[in-house]
């Protein structure tokens, strides 16, 4: 059986029904999540096949990649789905490595939505739990080591006891993680944290084992340095085409019906630094969409996130993108954008290098351009924006409102969401000494307006287009019960932003008890807010 084993949680091992952007449900408190939702539709189980994962998350593909690459058989490696290690792991395995993106549920969306509701442990969380409960027992019985690495290890430091965990690896994985695997293969001793060196595009070597819903990573890094953003994303690269094309080879051949590219700004795939490359971003959607006519994939080729500000560098690019797509009315792209801020002060502070070549002062009529241009181009974005910078004053939250509002006034198509600010570990700002987990109580009635003011405008924008982002689930029958599940989710939001909005001590008198999880759980709920409904009726 394999030395190496490499596997994640349930939150993160599944396909998402197709529909990647189901993952966000996972970020919610589980009281909030019916289980057969969170199992059947939100995160169902992949199956083993021939002792491994058929398909696995992207980053595992990777890995498994970078020790084929450096001379491992396939026979040594396996990706296992969490639900199988019993049948997979055995005496022969010597290490058990662990794939985290947010095991504690303390990433920016999982934290926001803890708030709003009240706190409460996140579906990510459990299902890290779990999958710790079962490494632990093994490892007891086989003596592996267990190493976790991922953009959730800041997450764990200073929990490795608890979790039995022996080397956390933060970083890239190309060149460093090989070596670690070799050094415990030989009985070396090796240190309980490792940060995993820079990898020259060259030598990141293409996926062997296909990744979920098609995902290809195209760039690696960001050039902006925004100070609230990942330390592990700063050194920019683009992909070799060619690296990129076997992976999306590897993808369609497999039977995958989709191509995703990950990266921080497809607009900046080829460029040097941060002046765009018009024919490189041409040629890698040529060459893919002819790949995917030849294996029949309709598309449209989506792809992670884009900066508004090279949108406008490059308009031409946006033109491109959406005429080879054939994009329209009903088939546009959900690509996630950060807007962070209306403030031109904050914007100077804590990300002064994402308007640029526009100045700080100059990134309200970015947020307004950009948004119509890549609007006009079918891009229906997913913003966000932060609330808690350090020193954010209530006129800093007001011009973000000012500045929703205005998107509101342009006839905006799109989200905008409100996301704490959360001390990543490493990052410019925790490194300054920042280090809160906000909550709601300590934010003014401006930062809470300006909460308001995105969940209202993304909740009218939910009602019209959950049909079009819901046709990616694949199952028939599977998105008609999501429909329905998101329309009554849609429901529930806008009833709960109300509510944040005329008192919001209603998160901890109401929301805060409410558990939905099993069907008893349901039952009690909705006993305890009828009786609150009904004291809130008796007159004083
Ligand atoms: S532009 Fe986005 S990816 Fe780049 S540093 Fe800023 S937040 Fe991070």
């Amino acid at each position: 059986m394999p030395k190496v084993v490499l596997t994640s949680d349930q939150a993160t091992f599944t396909d998402f029904n197709g529909l990647d952007a189901l993952g966000f449900g996972l970020c919610l408190p589980y009281r909030l999540v019916p289980a057969f939702v969170q199992y059947k539709f939100l995160s169902p189980p992949i199956p083993l096949v021939n002792g491994r994962a058929p398909l696995a998350p992207y980053p595992l593909c990777k890995v498994e990649a970078a020790l084929l690459a450096a001379g491992f058989k396939r026979e040594d490696v396996y990706v296992v789905p969490p639900n199988y290690l019993r049948q997979v792991v055995d005496k022969d395995t010597a290490i058990v490595g662990i794939h985290v993106l947010d095991p504690m549920g303390l990433a920016p969306v999982s934290w926001t939505l803890r708030v709003l509701s009240g706190s409460g442990d996140t579906c990510t969380h459990y299902e890290f739990e779990g999958l710790m409960e079962t490494v632990k027992e093994l490892k007891r019985r086989y003596g592996f080591k267990v190493v976790v690495g991922g953009p959730g290890v800041w997450q764990l430091k200073g929990l490795e006891g608890r979790y039995d965990i022996d080397v956390l690896f933060e970083g890239e994985a190309e060149l460093t993680f090989p070596k670690l695997v070799k050094d415990i293969l030989d009985g070396k001793e090796v240190p309980k944290y490792i940060f995993g060196e820079s990898v020259p595009p060259s030598l990141i070597p293409p996926i062997v084992t296909p990744s979920r819903n098609g995902v290809v990573q195209v760039t690696r890094g960001c050039p902006r340095r925004c100070r609230f953003c990942s330390p592990t994303v700063f050194n920019f690269r683009s992909i070799p085409l060619n690296t990129i094309m076997r992976e999306v080879k590897v993808n369609l051949r497999s039977g995958i019906k989709a191509v995703g590219f990950t990266t921080e700004d497809i607009l900046l795939y080829g460029a040097n630094g941060l002046r765009p490359n018009l024919d490189a971003i041409k040629k890698l959607y040529d060459q893919t969409i002819s790949l995917m006519r030849r294996y029949r994939v309709e598309g449209p080729l989506g792809f992670s996130h884009v900066t508004l500000s090279t949108a406008l560098v490059v308009k031409e690019a946006v033109k491109y993108i959406s005429e080879v797509n054939g994009l329209s009315e009903d088939r546009p792209l959900f690509p996630q954008v950060g807007l962070e801020s209306g403030s031109p002060r904050i914007v100077a502070k804590y990300f002064s290098g994402k308007p640029y070549p526009w100045k700080p002062s100059e990134w309200r009529d970015v947020v307004i351009s950009g948004s119509k241009l890549i609007n006009d181009n079918y891009w229906y974005p997913c913003y966000t924006y932060i609330i808690g910078f350090p020193d954010a004053t209530p006129n800093d939250y007001v011009l973000t409102t000012e500045l929703i509002d205005g998107l509101r006034e342009e006839g905006f198509k799109g989200w905008t969401f409100p996301l704490l600010l959360i001390p990543i570990g490493g990052t410019l700002i925790e490194r300054s000494g920042y280090k809160e987990f906000l909550t709601f109580k300590r934010l003014p009635q401006e930062a809470i307006d300006a909460i308001v003011a995105g969940w209202r405008l993304s909740i009218e924008f939910s009602y019209k287009e959950y049909p079009k982002l819901l046709s990616g689930i694949r199952n028939p029958l599977t998105r008609k019960v999501v429909s329905a599940l998101a329309k009554r989710a849609i429901e529930a939001m806008k009833e709960w932003i109300e509510g944040i909005k005329r008192d919001p001590e209603i998160i901890e008198k109401v929301f805060s008890k409410v558990n939905i999880r099993t069907a008893y759980s349901l039952i009690k709920t909705l006993l305890t807010v009828e009786a609150y409904k009904v004291v809130q009726a008796l007159p004083a």
